[in-house]
């Protein structure tokens, strides 16, 4: 009996892991298709300064609408476009997308900056810098509205090719974050080494703060590293009015989250941007375009 049930099993395993791999192959090849087919949005989560309350800047997140209507998240697609090496190309299409984004919001007159994810196979891309410097040349917007998040593993793991990438995209004028910082396995030594100017702790230590006497002590002790080492901190997954207030008296600079808002189609953060508009820093868009 015992030999029955664990055959089945191993059937059963065996069907799923199908059927799982059968979703990659799938997946991958319709992921080829995706920018001819304008599968892909990119969807824009405001970022709130702490102090004042005004949104500063938003982060760009992908998503994939497929033609035949479902949508896809980045944890399922983006780890597949990466393996393909598709995400080159996905990639770039972020960056000039973003690019344009805070084009439009200059000339309706919010000054927005927007960071995008960047993922290993694109810091292996010798065009990525010039694609960079190209897309921010052709939008006409200020280098220093776009912003590039990595992950310590991303960084650690490339450390030659992403200390050459940051000191160019420096000198362009355009900032870099640690996204989920916490979470990689390395060491700190990158920080003071790197141009690196943000750090966005990642959601899990956010998410129990409150109750969680460890991660109160593991974020004052980030933030308080980070300002030390004159970096500015982000939070990321704020979901309460408790989250919110601790990590305002204890100093972090700026926190994003579904207290505030859940990432937003363009139209939507547009709306959104208006709501607020009262507490921007306005600026008149005749004094941006150099044409
Ligand atoms: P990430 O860069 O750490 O992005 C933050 C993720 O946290 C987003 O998930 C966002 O929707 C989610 N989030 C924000 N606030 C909250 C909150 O209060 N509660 C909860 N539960 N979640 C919150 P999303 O959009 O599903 O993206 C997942 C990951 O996919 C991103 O994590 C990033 O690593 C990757 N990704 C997304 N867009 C791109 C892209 O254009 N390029 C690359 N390479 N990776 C991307
Ligand atoms: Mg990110
Ligand atoms: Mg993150
Ligand atoms: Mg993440």
């Amino acid at each position: 009996n015992a030999k029955k049930a664990s055959k089945s099993s191993v059937q059963f395993y065996s069907q799923a892991l199908k059927d799982a791999s059968q979703r990659i192959i799938e997946l991958e090849s319709a992921l080829q298709t995706a920018i001819t087919n304008h599968e892909f949005e990119l969807f824009l989560q405001p970022m709130l300064d702490l102090t004042s309350g005004t949104i500063l800047k938003a982060e760009a997140l992908l998503r994939w609408n497929r033609l035949d209507g479902e949508r896809i998240g980045p944890d399922e697609f983006i780890p597949i476009a990466e393996q393909t090496g598709l995400i080159v190309p996905i990639g770039k299409w972020v960056i000039s997308r973003a690019c344009e984004m805070i084009s439009t919001l200059n000339h309706r007159g919010h000054s927005c900056k927007l960071s995008v994810n960047l993922s290993p196979r694109q810091i292996s891309d010798r065009h990525l810098l010039e694609f960079i410097r190209g897309s921010i040349q052709n939008s006409h917007i200020q280098p220093d509205q776009l912003e590039l998040e990595l992950t310590e593993g991303v960084l650690v793991d490339n450390y030659d090719k992403v200390q050459y990438l940051l000191t160019e995209v420096r000198k362009l004028g355009v900032s870099v974050s640690i996204d989920d910082f916490g979470t990689g396995y390395s060491s700190l030594s990158y920080l003071k080494k790197l141009p690196i100017d943000h750090i966005k702790i990642d959601r899990s230590f956010v998410q129990d703060l409150v109750s969680d006497e460890n991660d109160k002590a593991i974020i004052l002790a980030i933030i308080a590293m980070a300002h030390s080492l004159k970096l500015n901190v982000i939070a990321e997954g704020v979901e309460t009015e408790l989250q919110r207030n601790f990590l305002q008296l204890n100093h972090c600079n700026l926190a994003q989250g579904y207290l505030f808002s859940r990432p937003l189609p363009f139209a939507q953060f547009c709306d959104y941007l208006n709501t607020t508009v009262s507490s921007q820093k306005q600026i008149t868009p005749s004094a941006l375009d150099p044409k």
